[in-house]
């Protein structure tokens, strides 16, 4: 081990930098996070550190370095950018045993500056003993990704229930039980999604019901996938995904993101398709409801966003009314996923003021919508589910005013390596249904904005356009 890895209370502590540019600047911010009484010994100063001066936040002696300015320091920084000036620092520091560091120069240094990531209480320092600060970096920028933004809140709430939970559970391994099942459970996960009033009011109970003592409570996350391209996935999808005991997915979801799944989580496909039994959706809550009862995290995987024609709505609302945890996390919504990589805006100054998300699908057959106001113009108009139906629409839009040659655009397996777009009038739209064979999840864009689906030739040469 090339430095020993170790976290210094500074809070009041003196500490001073040498330099007063932005490098000395970085580690000025630093140690005032950590509460250092921090003093800045240079000549000239940059506007941070001059306002943070005038502000009485930092001291400043303003002249060049002498060695007397280490006396009383408990911590050295040099950071003039000067290697004679930067080198006399350390001189002088580790002449007064003050530890010092000399930014970039591990060789003058006995102490170095991890690469940081920061979750207040919780912090994660990264050294690679000086050999390689881009993997330092690179590390760090994985960490990150990886640990919710709210961890550090996770840390603070678990502390205020600290004393509370040793009063009632004296037992120590009983304590641990405890505190292992809230990390992995309900609580934490409404900490982490940012519902404090739900987290607090949960602890409340299993603090004050003893529930250490009971099974272990399940909880539902009912996630979006997005339109089907992995990379699309939101980070607390990908995380809630990866701790999911059991996986309920849709026809949707595809095996890429299933890759996700632990190889030891239960999968359960609840879509259509033909050979298998289709579940009502009643069937899939009572089995969502079971799987959690049983103590299990489930995670509810749907394509696109789960409020936008995914039903989550009826879902939350059937585990909510059992007293079971839930929380939904949005995914992009097939509207969205398709735009962008067709490179239809759907809105745009000059063509659309309002975009309109509509169902093809009425709950029996064809859906009553309010035709007149959907065909009216300077808005788009996307039409989920709507591929059998596509003719049968766009007779309705025409008949109710809508112009015949508004462009039109079928996306079809949007996001996906199969993707294809074709973009004609609202008239044709049965024809072009029918010619291209669209077969897979598709929207049907309609309104000005679609004949911009041209541009998308030049981002995705893969594209068949058909104008
Ligand atoms: N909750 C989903 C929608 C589910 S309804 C969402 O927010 O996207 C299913 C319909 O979504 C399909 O019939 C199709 O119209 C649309 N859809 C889903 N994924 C799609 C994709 N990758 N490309 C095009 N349309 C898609």
């Amino acid at each position: 081990m090339q430095h020993f890895p170790a976290f210094f209370s500074l809070k009041d502590q003196p500490a001073l930098i040498v330099g007063g540019g932005e490098v000395a600047a970085r580690k000025l911010r630093l140690l005032r996070k950590a509460g250092a009484a921090v003093t800045v010994v240079a000549p000239r100063l940059n506007a941070e550190i001059a306002e943070l001066a005038e502000a009485g936040a930092v001291a400043i002696i303003r002249r060049g370095f002498v060695a007397g300015d280490i006396r009383d320091q408990r911590l050295v920084f040099a950071a003039t950018g000067r290697p004679d000036v930067d080198e006399r620092v350390a001189e002088a520091a580790k002449a007064a045993g003050r530890p010092v560091n000399v930014v970039d120069r591990a060789d003058l240094s006995s102490f170095v500056v991890p690469a940081i990531v920061e979750r207040d209480p919780v912090v994660i320092g990264i050294s690679t003993g000086g050999t390689a600060p881009l993997l330092a970096s690179r590390l760090r920028e994985a960490i990150e990704r990886l640990l919710p933004s709210r961890l550090g809140r996770l840390a603070h709430f678990s502390d205020s229930f600290r004393s509370a939970v040793r009063g009632i559970l004296p037992d120590a391994p009983a304590r641990l039980r405890f505190w292992s099942r809230f990390f992995d459970g309900p609580v934490a996960a409404a900490v982490l999604a940012g519902d404090d009033g739900r987290a607090r009011e949960r602890m409340l109970t299993l603090v004050n019901s003893r529930a250490a003592a009971e099974p272990p409570q399940g909880s539902v996350a009912i996630v979006g996938a997005g339109p089907g391209d992995p990379d699309l996935l939101t980070l607390r999808a990908l995380r809630l995904i990866q701790r999911a005991d059991v996986v309920v997915y849709d026809k949707l979801v595809g095996p890429e993101i299933l890759d996700y799944v632990r190889r030891d989580a239960e999968r359960i496909y609840v879509g259509k398709s033909r050979g298998h039994h289709t579940r009502s959706q009643d069937e899939i809550n009572a089995l969502i409801a079971e799987q959690a009862q049983a103590g299990r995290r489930v995670v509810r995987l749907k394509g696109g966003d789960p409020f936008i024609f995914g039903r989550g709505g009826e879902e939350v609302e059937y585990l909510r009314g059992r007293g079971i945890a839930v929380e939904v996390v949005p995914g992009i919504t097939a509207a969205l996923g398709c735009a962008a990589v067709t490179g239809i805006p759907l809105t745009h100054r000059d063509h659309a003021q309002a975009v309109t998300l509509v169902t093809g699908q009425g709950s029996d057959g064809e859906p009553d919508l309010d035709w007149a106001s959907l065909a009216r113009l300077d808005q788009t108009l996307v039409i989920y589910m709507g591929v059998s139906a596509a003719g049968r629409i766009a007779a309705r839009l025409i008949a109710h005013g809508l112009d015949a040659a508004t462009p039109a655009a079928i996306v079809e397996n949007g996001t996906l390596p199969n993707q294809r777009t074709v973009v004609g009038r609202v008239a044709d739209i049965e024809a072009l249904v029918r010619d291209h064979a669209i077969a897979g999840p598709a929207i049907i864009v309609i309104g000005s904005v679609a004949a911009l689906a041209d541009a998308a030739e030049a981002l995705a040469p893969a594209l068949a356009i058909a104008v």
